[in-house]
C-alpha cells in the first residue's frame, strides 16, 4: 500500500479508520465518560484531576448526566462521538447508556468509536456495545493478550475493530508487532499517536531517557519520525490500513475545527466568530443603569453583551455609565478561557 498524506496533517496508508475521518474536520466530540483506568502506562498523558476519579466531560466541559452530555454533543455540532478515558470500560453501565441515547437522539448514523485498554471487554461486553450501537472499537494494548480481545470482537460483532498506540524512538519494533497481531487478530486499522510529552508524563518520560521535542512543544523528541518509519516499513509490509497522527495537529487544527463547528449552532447574535475558532463581543460592564433589550442583552452579573463595535460600545457607556471591553473568548458553555480584553478607552 501507498505511503500518503505528509509530516504535518499525519501519513497513512489504505483508507483511514471511519472514526479518524470524522475527527480530521472536528465533526467528533469527545466524550470522556470516566478517569478510572486499572492501567498505569507510563506515557498516559491523562490530567491529573482527571486520571483516577470518576469525572464525566464532553468536550473538557463537566456533565453530570447522559442527558447533560446530549445537550453538549448537540451544542458542538458534531457528527459523531469518541468515547475515551480512562477506561471507558470500567464504567460499563455509562458507556452503554451513552452509546443508546446517543444513536436514539443523532440516529443511527451518527458515529460512534470508543478507546480502550480491554482489561474489561469480555465477550458479553463487546456484544452489547455492538446491539447498544457502536460502530468502532479502537484497543489501546497494555498486556499481552491484547490480541485475544480483538479476535473476540472481530468475530463476535460487526465492528470495526483497531488498535491505537504511542509511538516514539525505540517502539518502532513494538509498533511493528501490534499491526502484525492485529492484521492476524482479524482487526482492520492501527492508528499510531505521536507520543505527547505533557505535565502528567513528563517526569516518567524524563526517566526513560525522552525529552520534549524543541521543535515540536509538548511532543517527545523523535515520535514524529518513529511514526513515519513505521508507517513506511507498513507500507512494504502490512496488508491494513496504517495511520500516523501528529499531536500537533490534533492539537490544533483538529480542535480549532470543532470549534468553529460549535459556533456555527452555539454563536450569539452578538457574537462574531474568527478564524481560530473564538467568538468576540462587545460588553458593558455597568452596575449603574441596564441598556433596553434590543440593544444589549444581560450575559452575566451587570454584564450587558452586544455587538464588538467601538462606537456602540462608547455610546453605550456614556448613555449607561460603567466600563466597556471588546472581548475574545472561547465557545465553551461559559465562554471561558477568555482570549483577550479590551477596555474601551
Ligand atoms: S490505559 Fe489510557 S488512561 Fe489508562 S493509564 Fe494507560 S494511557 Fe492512561
Amino acid at each position: 500500500m501507498k505511503m500518503l498524506g505528509n509530516p504535518s496533517k499525519g501519513v497513512f496508508t489504505g483508507h483511514m479508520a471511519r472514526g479518524c475521518d470524522l475527527c480530521f474536520p472536528g465533526a467528533k466530540a469527545v466524550v470522556f465518560v470516566t478517569g478510572v483506568c486499572d492501567d498505569s502506562c507510563f506515557y498516559c498523558p491523562v490530567s491529573r484531576e482527571k486520571l483516577g476519579y470518576d469525572v464525566f466531560y464532553v468536550n473538557e466541559e463537566p456533565v453530570y448526566s447522559v442527558e447533560e452530555a446530549l445537550v453538549e454533543i448537540e451544542r458542538s455540532n458534531s457528527l459523531g462521538i469518541s468515547i475515551t478515558g480512562g477506561d471507558p470500560l470500567a464504567r460499563p453501565d455509562r458507556v452503554l447508556a451513552v452509546v443508546r441515547a446517543v444513536k436514539e437522539s443523532f440516529g443511527p448514523w451518527f458515529h460512534i468509536h470508543l478507546y480502550t485498554s480491554g482489561r474489561y471487554a469480555t465477550p458479553d461486553m463487546l456484544v452489547a456495545l455492538w446491539r447498544a450501537g457502536l460502530d468502532e472499537i479502537r484497543f489501546h494494548p497494555t498486556e499481552p493478550g491484547f490480541e485475544d480481545r480483538i479476535r473476540m470482537a472481530a468475530n463476535l460483532t460487526r465492528m470495526t475493530v483497531g488498535a491505537e498506540i504511542p509511538i516514539a524512538p525505540g517502539l518502532e519494533e513494538y509498533a511493528a508487532k501490534v499491526i502484525r497481531a492485529v492484521e492476524e487478530a482479524g482487526g482492520s486499522f492501527v492508528n499510531l499517536n505521536e507520543m505527547e510529552f505533557v505535565e502528567p508524563n513528563a517526569r516518567s518520560l524524563a526517566m526513560r531517557g525522552y525529552r520534549e521535542s524543541k521543535a515540536r512543544p509538548f511532543t517527545v523528541d523523535g515520535a514524529l519520525e518513529a511514526g513515519i518509519k513505521v508507517v513506511e516499513w507498513a507500507s512494504r509490509n502490512a496488508r491494513i490500513p496504517v495511520h500516523f497522527c501528529p499531536a500537533s495537529f490534533k492539537d490544533s487544527i483538529q480542535t480549532r475545527n470543532r470549534l468553529a463547528r460549535t459556533i456555527l449552532v452555539d454563536a450569539k447574535w452578538y457574537e462574531a466568530p474568527t478564524r481560530d475558532g473564538t467568538l468576540v463581543w462587545g460588553e458593558l460592564r455597568s452596575p449603574i443603569k441596564e441598556p433596553p433589550p434590543g440593544i444589549a442583552e444581560k450575559c452575566g452579573k451587570e454584564s450587558y453583551c452586544t455587538y464588538p463595535e467601538e462606537r456602540l460600545l462608547h455610546k453605550l457607556r456614556d448613555l449607561y455609565g460603567g466600563d466597556a471591553f471588546i472581548v475574545e473568548g472561547h465557545p465553551t458553555r461559559q465562554r471561558k478561557p477568555i482570549v483577550s480584553e479590551t477596555q474601551i478607552q
